[in-house]
């Protein structure tokens, strides 16, 4: 490769090796009906049955076992109520560190339980997001908590890579792997393991209309600002940081391409995934899924990997999903 990136394929093998145990290596199952549908065989890589419920374990346990033993000590923070504060909460508590997770008054309970009873230390904080944030940034300059960031990290982004590793080795003769987008840290350690061992393997990043922050930001030539929408897939909301060091460099230079969905495309995704496949699959996890049912995906000229990033989807919001409800936020995004 011409230009030095952040996160190299040496980084991602010692993150294999040091995660190695700690979070589960995820199966790459066959699916009939995609390969059927796209005329070359089609692996799903089912990494929503990882441990808390998505890869973000991966990165999060790679940066709690990266830090020293006095920060391990501190502990570690983080202002995310969603699949990476379930991960870090959990590696925290396994690497016998305390993950501080930041939130404000508005998320719900149950998320605020969960999160608990992985072991965190919950903080509730102000009624926003950018509150919680501040608290996080309080805790950091007064208590000398490490922060660990969900995407921008280089510790975070070399353990999401780790799931490329596993891909390249379950379906050697890969040709395409589509990979779910948001902040991308995701999509920058798996684009940089996959294009290290198969340098001619395409690697298209997948996000919904509603609010592609790394498109938008390809497209403006540097992190740009999106509007936040309510999405089905939930979990690729929020922005890829103005600040952003890390996976813009890193997206822009392996992705092939960013494609982006629609919340119908998104639930026609959810539903395949538990009608043809029997598996539950939150938004964000889909979307892969979404694009070939879609016809979204062009050239297909051999085997594709469609990465399965997550489960955790409310149960009610999956049920209406699942009885054809196909645009359950269209009244807030009006
Ligand atoms: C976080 C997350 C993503 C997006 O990952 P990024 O590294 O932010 O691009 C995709 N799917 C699920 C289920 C997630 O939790």
């Amino acid at each position: 490769m011409s230009v030095s990136l952040p996160v190299t394929i040496d980084d991602i093998e010692v993150a294999a090796r040091r995660i190695s145990g700690r979070v589960l290596t995820t199966p790459l199952a066959m699916s009939g009906s995609l390969s059927e549908l796209c005329g070359v065989p089609v692996g799903l890589k089912l990494e929503h049955h990882q441990t808390t419920g998505s890869f973000k374990l991966r990165g999060a346990t790679n940066a709690v076992l990266s830090l020293s033993a006095g920060d391990r000590a501190l502990g570690v923070i983080a202002a995310s109520t969603g699949n990476h504060g379930r991960a870090l909460a959990h590696a925290a508590k396994a690497e016998g560190s305390v993950a501080t997770i930041c939130m404000s008054h508005l998320v719900p309970v149950n998320k605020v339980s969960e999160i608990r009873r992985l072991g965190a230390n919950v903080r509730i904080v102000g009624n926003s997001q950018d509150e919680a944030q501040e608290e996080v940034e309080r805790l950091v300059a007064e208590n000398g908590l490490v922060m660990v960031p969900p995407f921008d990290h280089r510790a975070i982004v070399a353990g999401q890579g780790t799931l490329g590793l596993e891909v390249v080795a379950q379906m050697p003769d890969v040709a395409m792997v589509l990979v779910p987008v948001s902040g991308g840290g995701l999509a920058a350690g798996v684009a940089a393991a996959v294009k290290a061992r198969r340098p001619a393997t395409r690697v298209i990043g997948l996000t919904m209309e509603r609010g592609a922050a790394m498109k938008a930001s390809f497209a403006a030539g540097g992190p740009a600002l999106v509007d936040e929408q309510p999405s089905l897939a939930d979990s690729l909301g929020g922005g890829i940081g103005l600040d952003n060091r890390v996976t813009f460099r890193m997206c822009r230079e392996l992705l092939d391409d960013i494609i982006l969905l629609t919340e119908a495309e998104i639930a026609a995704g959810m539903r395949h995934a538990y009608a043809e496949e029997r598996e539950i699959v939150e938004g964000a996890g889909a979307v892969g899924i979404s694009a070939l049912l879609a016809g979204k995906i062009k050239d297909i000229d051999g085997p594709i990997a469609v990465i399965i990033s997550g489960r955790n989807v409310d149960m009610d919001l999956h049920l209406r999903v699942m009885n054809g409800e196909t645009d359950p936020f269209r009244e807030e995004a009006a």
